[in-house]
């Protein structure tokens, strides 16, 4: 049996394949410092953890939760929303949690997408905005984002026609793999656009809490109007270092929150509850848990930026989220500047070609080690490489 013409198109996910790639080099015994996968490196925080250990011999949390979330949890995450963007919440209709956002973000076209519908997808970006696009059916329009255009998609190249048929639209600030933030000029533009033509703006802020030099990036929900027309992802993976314990949600547009939740109803059943409580610990609970991650991944951030700055690279460090996106050298593609880094240092660099077309030409660096090793990785790279030319 076949599988669906969309699945015999679909590519193992990038990182699956880098992971095996990395899996054959330690076989070889090479010692690999790996800065290519976004998963924060530090643990998830102590009093988080003990709430998971106390919810888990409850009883009551053995159980189906439901599917939009423990309204506790929902509640929680309306008075963050509160406190941090001054942003007000109806938590019974304007979040529906998320098994990590990774699967909202895919899971949205399914409950908008007719067979043949357009999103709109920027490039280059998370993966997942054009995978789950083409898994429902539906066809990317990609918007580039270039660094002339401060990584911003231009509302103003997009065909009307393209925009009359466009569903929904992804965006992403804090920007995975860039690492720009969006102003609030950008948010209200894009707002406009998405009234003119009945568009519904997913925007993905899963790093909007990791951020540099005293910035507080924006959400979407800030900015008069969103509420119409936006729905935004957020994480705690990324925040409270929890990647592995699958907790998100989706907040704004109440139809939006309403279409999405009713699809997850039909298709899993919510996160376990012990989990969720895990989750109201991470909001409620003391916050300096971020700023000291903040403070240590810009300790890394300096150390990358040296490392770079001192093979020859003038890169703009990100001002949000962990990862440095940089050029290749001259005569590399990104997948051939990717292996010899690997091949000569034992150094995983993410090629920018798996975040889309745009991002050939370029690599991704996470800041996803320990300063000794980080360190080691640019000395690795000066000592193999050598100063670079563009
Ligand atoms: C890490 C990441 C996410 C969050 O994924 P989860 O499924 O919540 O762990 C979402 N978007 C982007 C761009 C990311 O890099």
């Amino acid at each position: 049996m076949n599988e669906s013409l969309a699945m015999q198109e679909l590519p193992p996910y990038l990182f699956a394949r880098i992971e095996r790639k990395i899996a054959e080099c330690r076989e070889q015994g090479i010692d690999v410092i790996n800065l290519g996968i976004g998963d924060p490196d530090l643990p998830t925080p102590r009093h988080i953890i003990d709430r998971m250990a106390q919810s888990i011999y409850d009883a009551a949390n053995h159980q189906y939760p439901s599917s939009a979330g423990l309204l506790e949890y929902r509640q929680a995450v309306a008075e963050w929303y509160k406190s941090r963007f001054d942003v007000a919440l109806d938590p019974k209709t304007e979040i529906v949690s998320l098994l990590g956002s990774k699967e909202g973000i895919a899971h949205i076209s399914f409950a908008y997408l007719d067979h043949g519908d357009v999103n709109l997808v920027p490039d280059p970006g998370y993966p997942v905005y054009n995978i789950g696009t083409l898994l429902a059916g539906g066809k990317s329009y990609i918007m580039p984002l270039k660094e002339e255009n401060k990584y911003l998609p231009v509302l103003e190249d997009i065909p009307a026609e393209i925009a009359q048929k466009a569903k929904l639209m992804f965006i992403n600030y804090p920007n995975n793999p860039v690492g720009v933030v969006a102003d609030r000029a950008f948010y209200v533009k894009l707002i406009d656009f998405a009234r003119t033509y009945d568009i519904l703006i997913c925007h993905d802020a899963a790093y909007s809490e990791m951020a540099y030099d005293g910035l507080k990036p924006l959400s979407i929900l800030q900015i008069p109007g969103a509420r119409e027309v936006a729905i935004e992802f957020h994480s705690l993976s990324k925040t409270y270092n929890m990647t592995g314990w699958r907790i998100g949600w989706a907040a704004g547009n109440s139809k939006a929150v309403e279409v999405l939740a009713r699809f997850k109803s039909n298709v899993d059943s919510g996160i376990f509850q012990a989990i969720q409580y895990a989750g109201i610990e991470a909001l409620r609970g003391p916050q300096n848990c971020v700023e000291e991650s903040n403070r240590i991944y810009a300790e890394r951030r300096s150390i990358a930026l040296a490392g770079l700055e001192k093979m020859g690279w003038k890169v703009n460090p990100p001002q949000a989220s962990f990862y440095f996106w940089a050029p290749v050298p001259k005569g590399y593609t990104s997948a051939s500047f990717a292996e010899l880094v690997l091949d000569k240092t034992g150094v995983v660099i993410t090629p920018g070609d798996g975040y889309g077309t745009y991002g050939e030409g370029y690599f991704r660096i996470a800041l996803t080690v320990g300063r000794e090793r980080l360190q080691e990785a640019f000395d690795r790279m000066y000592a193999a490489i050598g100063k670079v030319d563009f």
